[in-house]
């Protein structure tokens, strides 16, 4: 009796905390890093399960903070708990201590499209051994995703387009029981073949999975997601929230990726203008198609519009020859005057020439806000490794602090293909041992597969 009680008393303990954005290397784990009076406040110790709320609840497995985050009342997440509890980073959440039950049976569906596991239930039944889970939830593992670019003999082997290793994210579709449950030896797991459209964008692409550049995540969350999020504070301030946003730097450092990650962590709807794409359209399509993808996200508000290699759509209007280029400049400054300030939508426009591109378009109340981001420096590149070769098996040589330092001039784009790359050799490496006739790989030779320090090595070279 007395037991019970308490476990009532214990139950109704709350803590409220701040959200803040796990580390990078932590991401996916399904871990909530706390301060050590929460865990007092809830009668709760390290790797115990606590449900978190906020416009929704999930699970997670609770682990102390930080050393520097001690003083703080702050809960560390990840991109997909933030997306599970609905809430952003500077939001509040509710913490409760909770209890997860064994479950008789879980069902998995890929949150990814492209996406296959090898060996599925098994591999799923070890990585979520015990820990918390419930419906609805996005998670992620190891998996298999298709390359590009395969090498044809790599490809051959496959006999179907081959997979390297990458962390995949999945939803939970159902479980039984209900409520919290956790998987043990006797839980029957299932994956199902069909791609599951996830609840939350943040399943495709959050901020964990743009690195190195946190400072331009900071400066683009107050431009464009406070404003996506609250558009009562700036109603309330009486100051209009910018319209337009210029990124510029190199290809392939992420600007695209950010833009869409800022897209999902705002809950808004994202568009994308591919500048050479839409300048390759017929005579009047091309205006015809930016007005189209303006009113569309204006009726899907909130919404950011992104427009990939501004610099070809809009270049100085003194230095194009043709009329087509002049008047889908004139399109588009009229398609950005138009805009209301409070419509709710955000440009987003990416250019690795700003200098290229008509003065107009940096006028107030158009682009007149712009965000660098350059090529990344040492610390920027670890990040980004840990980002590729997240749910990758690496060999216990690999060091990404020593490939970091190897890496210098690489942005974002290299790195990923780097990651590609050395994957792709480890796999080569098992080829001989699979049968090509059998449709699956034994998990025995899977769990021989593993990304060594050669790999990237040799990667390198290349
Ligand atoms: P950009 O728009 O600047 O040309 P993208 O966003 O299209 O670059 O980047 C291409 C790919 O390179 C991404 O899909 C991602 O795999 C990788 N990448 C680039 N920058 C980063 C970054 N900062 N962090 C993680 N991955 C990155």
């Amino acid at each position: 009796m007395a037991d019970a009680d308490t476990a009532t008393a214990a139950d109704e303990r709350t803590v409220r905390l701040q959200v803040a954005a796990a580390r990078q290397e932590e991401s996916g784990q399904g871990i909530a890093r706390m301060p050590r009076s929460a865990f007092q406040a809830l009668g709760i110790t390290e790797g115990d399960t606590v449900e978190i709320t906020g416009k929704r609840a999930t699970v997670a497995i609770a682990m102390a903070a930080y050393d520097e985050d001690q003083s703080l009342d702050v809960i560390r997440l990840d991109g997909l708990q933030r997306g599970n509890a609905e809430v952003g980073s500077g939001e509040h959440v509710h913490v409760t201590a909770a209890q997860s039950r064994p479950a008789t049976r879980v069902v998995f569906a890929p949150a990814q499209r492209e996406m296959r596991l090898q060996g599925p239930a098994q591999a799923l039944k070890r990585n979520f051994f015990r820990k918390p889970l419930t419906a609805g939830d996005l998670v992620a593992t190891t998996g298999q995703q298709p390359v590009q670019n395969m090498p044809p003999e790599v490809r051959r082997m496959f006999n179907s387009p081959a997979y390297a290793l990458t962390q995949i994210r999945l939803s939970v579709v159902s479980t039984t029981p209900k409520g919290i449950v956790h998987i043990d030896e006797d839980t029957e797991v299932e994956l199902r073949a069909e791609f599951e459209a996830p609840r939350d964008a943040r399943a495709v692409v959050n901020y964990d999975d743009v690195g190195g550049i946190d400072d331009t995540i900071q400066q683009l969350r107050e431009m464009v997601e406070l404003p996506l999020r609250y558009p009562e504070l700036f109603t309330r301030l009486g100051v209009d929230p910018p319209k337009g946003v210029l990124l510029h730097g190199p290809p392939g450092t992420g600007k695209t990726r950010l833009a869409q990650a800022v897209a999902n962590e705002s809950d808004a709807n994202f568009f994308t203008i591919n500048g050479p794409e839409i300048m390759g359209s017929g005579y009047g399509e091309s205006e015809k198609r930016l007005r189209e993808v303006f009113e569309e996200a204006t009726r899907s508000a909130p919404a950011i519009v992104f427009i990939d290699e501004i610099d070809s759509i809009a270049p100085k209007r003194d230095k194009v020859p043709g009329e087509a280029e002049k008047r889908l400049v004139a399109q588009l400054l009229t398609l950005m005057d138009g805009l209301e300030a409070r419509s709710n939508l955000v440009v987003i426009a990416a250019t690795n020439r700003p200098d290229a591109i008509d003065e107009a378009l940096r006028r107030p109340g158009r682009f007149d806000r712009e965000i660098v981001i350059g090529v990344p420096d040492e610390k920027g590149r670890r990040e980004i490794l840990g980002i590729h070769t997240r749910g990758m098996p690496l060999g216990d040589k690999v060091d990404l602090t020593e490939l970091a330092k190897a890496t210098y001039g690489f942005v974002g784009a290299d790195i990923a293909a780097l990651a590609r790359e050395a994957a792709i050799d480890a796999v080569r490496r098992i080829m001989p041992k699979i049968d090509l006739d059998e449709r699956t790989i034994p998990p025995e030779v899977l769990d021989e597969l593993c990304v060594t320090r050669e790999d990237f090595l040799s990667a390198l070279k290349r």
